[in-house]
């Protein structure tokens, strides 16, 4: 081993684990305890305030001025009792992660000092200066500015020393600059349409939620080797490295206890999202070496989304105390596992009843089979803009390689739901059999059992698969902001639900009978639907085939993905259901093909500096001893002998020498075909030269790469391997 990469690794490995400072409280105590919620708001608001706050909140009622200002000064109070100094809009910007500029609270007094102050009127709205937030030109060809607006059905939270105030971020003229906003207009959408389907059954209901419930997985390496890898600094993953005698061949990551140092790492992480009201409830290793999950319990999903961004800053930062950094990227190391986020969606009333989880009564069950196969067209009908909104370059390296969902969206339903649905399709009378007892055993009318959620199999190469009572996507990307895949998904679903809901008031109106009219507009979307109803092996190469025989959407280029948003059926889709009008999407597909040409040439900058700088020199160094030691054999040894002695050195002394020439002609060529994509001004176009030019040289010169790891003296190989990256002691 390099001196160099000897001294690093063996401080990395001689980490303890680091002390958790243990709050005395009990988690019930101290949870939420940073978090404006309504305890706080009841304590530090005016009893006027407070119900006109709570209506605002639970009737998305808008809130007046005067209203607001008694909020922030209440607000303000409880940030400065708990240590805050500064406020800040928070927002989620169209670039990965979150975005805060920071203001004191300080105001001159007009005596020579200050006081603290904060008015409504900074609560509500904010004109961020954000000129260098990515916009796809909305903000040139429109209004310069943009501002943040409070999200009131967010609660605001201390992070550090300052009040962060969820907000949405938009254009002047209205456009949206970020995920919240259209992720809100898609849950209003959802709430109506799913609200006027769910009323058919139950007129009480009077709105529907949308939960989500994400699986957080992530992977930890040590900070000292971090730091000794460029490639993960700057990109996120490893751009070389072979693999490791030992991976995850052996599965004992999954089943194996989780290392102190790491475990010390989860509580202190789980005690702060604590604190900050996020729901943290489980923790597990995952497949691969280094890679873990958190999981908290499911909220509404606006709020889910909110507590996702949130851990991400978190998890950074705790990391950092533990001498850790945490690595989010969908494909840090080649040949292991990838990580995703998992995203558990399901809808629910606001009188307490789940919709995708069969009931106890005929109607309940009707009711599920509804909402069920109404996701099941809705998914069908937009698989290749479901994909789209997962897709990014770094989620590119996961999605279709063996461990990860295909890139192909289809939806696991699972046996005895099938055949219910086989069932119903082909019965010409208005019933639901339970085919899950005996063979064919009738145990009457509308009957689906309640062991649903026990029964379904679990099926882990499914991109989007029926859990029970929930579905779950697991196409997205580990470092995503959901909000991407919830948009599309829940308005995708409600645009379908008022299909359904103007199907259902036609047949009625021409005097069916309800029953009758429901189960007939089920049948029909079974049928239609049936495409994308997948339950067997997703990695497989059949089911590729067989993919595209039905139609669903192949593509495998991510800019090609891209363009699903901007096809009329979504257009359409956004506009009837008020998520995006047409130039958003047009400005949010220019900001995604730049974001995935800027990451695919910062890749390519790091590769070829890696390679020019490290590999070769590093390769002509070993190459210089062994070509050393043959002239000294020849000097030593008579003729007849020199071939036997040195001729294993001079095979290897070819190898390298092939391996640099390949790896400098290469990486000449990568430069470029970059050179000649940066020259293209369409963003899309450019994304498409990065894809096809540059990105297919990423594998081949670390082909090269890697043989060179494994032929030249470990003592002159600096960067540390995998090996040493991948085992946490
Ligand atoms: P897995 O077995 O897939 O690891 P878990 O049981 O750990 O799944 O749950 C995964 C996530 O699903 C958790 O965040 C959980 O809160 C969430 N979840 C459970 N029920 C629902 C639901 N009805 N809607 C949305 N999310 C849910
Ligand atoms: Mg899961």
């Amino acid at each position: 081993m390099s001196q160099l990469r000897f001294t690093v690794v063996k401080e990395a490995f001689s980490h303890k684990a680091v002390e958790v400072n243990m709050p005395k409280e009990k988690p019930s105590q101290y949870f939420g305890k940073y978090v404006f919620n309504r305890k706080k708001m009841h304590e530090y608001l005016p009893k006027k305030t407070f119900d006109a706050l709570v209506n605002a909140i639970d009737n998305k009622e808008p809130l007046d001025r005067e209203v607001a200002d008694s909020v922030a000064e209440g607000m303000k109070q409880w940030a400065l009792d708990n240590g805050a100094k500064h406020y800040t809009h928070w927002f989620h910007p169209l670039t990965d992660g979150t975005a805060e500029k920071h203001d004191s609270f300080i105001e001159h007094d007009g005596k020579g000092g200050v006081l603290e102050d904060f008015t409504g009127k900074l609560l509500v709205q904010q004109e961020p200066d954000a000129s260098s937030f990515p916009n796809g030109g909305i903000r040139n060809t429109f209004e310069a500015r943009g501002y943040s607006a409070w999200d009131i059905s967010s609660p605001a939270f201390i992070l550090g020393n300052t009040l962060c105030i969820p907000t949405i971020f938009i254009s002047y003229t209205g456009e949206a600059l970020d995920y919240k906003m259209p992720l809100l207009r898609a849950l209003n959408s959802v709430d109506k349409a799913a609200t006027s389907v769910a009323q058919l059954f139950d007129p009480n209901v009077k709105h529907v939620y949308s939960y989500l419930g994400w699986e957080q997985e992530y992977f930890l390496v040590d900070e000292l080797l971090y730091s000794a890898r460029p490639d993960l600094m700057l990109t996120g993953r490893t751009l070389m490295g072979h693999d490791s005698a030992k991976n995850q061949q052996l599965e004992d990551h999954y089943f194996g206890s989780i290392p102190a140092r790491v475990e010390a790492f989860m509580l202190d992480l789980e005690i702060e999202c604590h604190k900050l009201g996020i729901p943290a409830k489980t923790r597990h290793n995952e497949v691969a070496p280094n890679q873990f999950e958190l999981a908290p319990i499911y909220e509404e999903t606006n709020l889910a989304n909110d507590h996702n961004l949130l851990l991400m800053l978190l998890m950074d930062d705790v990391a950092r105390r533990h001498n850790f950094r945490v690595l989010l990227h969908e494909k840090p190391f080649k040949g292991i596992n990838g990580s995703g986020k998992h995203n558990n969606w399901s809808l629910g009333t606001d009188t307490g009843e789940q919709l995708f989880a069969p009931g106890k009564t005929t109607a309940a069950n009707l009711q599920f089979i509804t909402f069920f196969v109404n996701v099941m067209a809705a998914v069908y009908k937009h698989n290749a803009l479901l994909k789209a909104s997962i897709s990014s370059a770094t989620n590119g390296h996961r999605l279709g390689a063996n461990e990860a969902p295909p890139a192909i969206i289809s939806i696991f339903v699972g046996k005895q739901l099938s055949s219910i649905l086989d069932h119903l399709e082909t019965s010409d009378k208005d019933e639901i059999i339970d085919m899950a007892g005996k063979a064919g055993k009738t145990l009457g009318v509308y009957q689906i059992p309640d062991l649903l959620i026990d029964n379904t199999d679990r099926n882990r190469t499914s991109p989007f698969a029926f859990t029970g009572n929930r579905f779950e996507f697991r196409a997205v990307g580990s470092s995503a902001n959901c909000a991407s895949a919830m948009i599309a998904l829940n308005a995708a679903v409600a645009d379908q639900l008022n299909e359904f809901r103007a199907a259902i008031d036609k047949r009625l109106a021409a005097g069916e009978k309800f029953e009758h009219a429901v189960l007939s507009e089920v049948k029909a979307l079974i049928s239609f639907a049936k495409p994308i109803h997948f339950d067997g092996n997703g990695y497989s190469d059949e089911w590729k085939a067989e993919a595209a025989r039905r139609g669903l959407d192949c593509e495998t280029s991510v800019p090609l993905i891209f363009d699903a948003y901007l096809k009329p059926e979504s257009i359409e889709m956004f506009k009837r259901t008020g998520v995006f009008s047409e130039v958003e999407l047009a400005a949010r597909n220019e900001v995604k093909w730049e974001i995935y040409t800027k990451k695919i040439q910062i890749e390519a900058r790091v590769l070829g500096d890696l390679a020019i700088n490290h590999v070769l020199p590093v390769a002509t160094r070993y190459q210089s001893v062994l070509l050393d030691n043959v002239s000294k054999i020849q000097a030593l040894f008579p003729a007849e002998k020199f071939e036997q002695l040195a001729s294993s050195e001079m095979l290897s002394i070819e190898k390298i020498a092939n391996h640099m020439t390949v790896i400098r002609d290469k990486v000449k060529q990568m430069v470029n075909a970059r050179k000649v994509a940066n020259k293209i001004e369409n963003q899309r176009e450019k994304a498409i030269a990065y894809h096809d030019t540059v990105f297919p040289l990423f594998d081949e010169i670390r082909y090269h790469i890697d043989k060179l790891e494994l032929m030249i003296d470990d003592e002159m190989w600096t960067l540390p391997k995998y090996r040493e990256l991948l085992f946490i002691r």
